[in-house]
């Protein structure tokens, strides 16, 4: 117990901290006009705006509820300790937070309320903790210790946007505050026709996608539904379809976006040394055959399964360093060598998916500098997978077919109404 408490301990100064900006605070949110409602999620302390009587569950007529946002190198504990609740409570709490969230996972940045019964009142009812868009977690400690994590009710609507690339289509999609993991999406689904990173001036897109809301405020994307790109070469669609079987994106014959095996384990990286059966080895000084392709990086960025497959080794050697093997089917396989660790959970037996993040960069084992050496194996001989004719992603099933196009036809007739004044947006609302 004694252990436990000291990791709590803030020195006297930290707490008089607190206390002054609990009392700039107060100071502030006496002199708050309430009909003012903030925009701005990043200033340290407001009042949350009254729209519903009720946040978080608490009547706000009977309580008092501040914001505050975590500050670098605050603790939980410390900041229970600042509103004087006693050690023995603190360490409750953080006993019966445990399983449902742990109180040392806080973040700087991130928001939580102190519930009081009135504002001038000393002792908190309770702190709200919000990790992030989708959820918070009340720590009650009105009557003993309840601890709870509640899901937000989202709200999906389907949206639309087109634009015309001037600058780049980042900041086209940015100018109509449109969330740049939109980008991620666009590229999964017209891999196989466009090249995003030759985006050009003038070239056009039009995207129907999901936007995730929680009390009318847009907090994220959902899922791009489709999506349509012209550039010199002609207009390029993608369609997002889902079915018993099958879910992705396709084009218009049903063909699917994605490829068996992805080109490069790493997303933004160039090759530094390719498959070359004589080359100088840069540890070794000999010549000796390169049997994999590497491709540089900078420590730490995410390492992907090129393909579906299931882990037959997750382990280091000397020369290899840390390193995952996966076996894809009966012909294939990949290897990725000198990761500086594994992602979680992957080990020997566990099945991943193509895109799936295995590991991170790292320089382990015999290497100069941090990179992947990718190896590609085929019935257990390596080979320079830049040069195999690799198999076509499985096709869409023929009975589901005539399903399909009846989707491509109604989503394409929407996205050629886009853009047209006439054209009333499709938005439809659905609440899980
Ligand atoms: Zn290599």
């Amino acid at each position: 117990m004694k252990s436990k408490f000291s990791k709590l301990k803030v020195s006297r100064s930290r707490i008089l901290d607190i206390f002054t900006s609990v009392a700039i605070a107060a100071i502030i949110i006496f002199n708050y006009n309430s009909a003012h409602k903030t925009q701005n999620q990043f200033s340290t302390l407001n009042i949350i705006p009254t729209k519903a009587n009720y946040v978080f569950g608490f009547n706000q007529d009977s309580f008092s509820i501040q914001e505050n946002v975590i500050q670098k190198n605050d603790f939980f504990g410390a900041i229970l300790q600042a509103y004087n609740l006693p050690t023995n409570l603190i360490l409750l709490i953080e006993h019966e937070a445990k399983d449902i969230f742990n109180i040392r996972n806080i973040q700087a940045g991130k928001k939580y309320h102190v519930i009081k019964k009135n504002e001038c009142d000393d002792t908190p009812l309770a702190i709200v903790y919000e990790p992030d868009n989708y959820k918070y977690i009340i720590y009650d400690f009105r009557d003993s210790v309840n601890v709870k994590l509640v899901e937000k009710e989202v709200e999906t609507r389907v949206e639309n946007a087109f634009g015309k690339i001037e600058g780049s289509l980042w900041k086209s999609l940015d100018d109509q505050g449109i969330d740049a993991g939109i980008i991620d999406l666009m590229e999964e689904a017209l891999s196989s026709s466009v090249d995003f990173y030759h985006a050009r001036k003038n070239d056009t897109y039009k995207i129907i996608f999901e936007r995730k809301y929680i009390d009318g405020n847009p907090v994220g994307i959902g899922k791009l539904l489709a999506a349509e790109y012209t550039n010199d070469s002609g207009e390029n669609y993608s369609i997002y379809y889902k079915s018993n079987d099958q879910e992705g994106y396709f084009d218009m014959e049903g063909r699917p976006a994605r490829k068996s095996f992805l080109k490069s384990p790493v997303k933004y990286s160039k090759i530094s040394s390719g498959f070359s059966m004589r080359r100088f080895h840069p540890i070794k000084k000999v010549n000796i055959p390169h049997y994999g392709t590497d491709y540089a990086a900078p420590y730490g960025t995410e390492i992907r399964a090129v393909a579906d497959g299931t882990i037959s080794a997750a382990s280091y050697t000397s020369g290899n360093g840390k390193f995952v093997k996966l076996k894809h089917d009966n012909v294939y396989e990949t290897q990725y060598l000198h990761m500086s660790r594994f992602a979680k959970g992957i080990r020997p037996g566990t099945h991943v998916k193509q895109g799936e993040t295995i590991g991170y960069v790292g320089a382990t084992g015999l290497a100069t500098g941090p990179h992947v050496c990718f190896r590609f194996w085929k019935n257990g001989k390596q080979v320079n997978h830049l040069k195999e004719k690799l198999p076509s992603p499985v096709p869409m099933n023929m009975t589901e077919l005539p399903k399909y196009f009846e989707h491509r036809d109604a989503i394409i007739a929407q996205l050629n109404a886009i853009g047209n004044p006439t054209y009333v947006a499709a938005v439809q609302t659905s609440r899980p």
